[in-house]
């Protein structure tokens, strides 16, 4: 990636910036990107990047990091007796 304000369909500069985010249209709650694994979960806004001159919307997430799962998170459902997590999982 270069410019993070180039569009990466037409080449401008014209990215919009400020806090462009996706929301849903009846209660404006931010659209999450949801990783399920191993009876965790763990989630990050889906965040948009808008070219203002050809529309083109380009998606990401800010902290990917986040998506991660290590020996710390527990599972959300703390019946989940899948298989235990083994360390080459991570
Ligand atoms: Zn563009």
């Amino acid at each position: 990636m270069s410019d993070p304000y180039t569009c990466a369909k037409c080449g401008s500069n014209g990215i919009l910036k400020g806090d462009i985010g996706l929301r849903t249209s009846r209660d404006l709650e931010l659209i999450m990107v949801v990783r399920k694994d191993h009876g965790i979960e763990k989630k990050v806004p889906l965040q948009p990047k808008v070219c203002a001159k050809c529309g083109y919307v380009d998606l990401f997430v800010q902290n990917a990091e986040q998506l991660k799962i290590g020996p710390q998170d527990k599972p959300i459902n703390p019946d989940f007796k899948n298989r235990p997590l083994l360390e080459y999982d991570f």
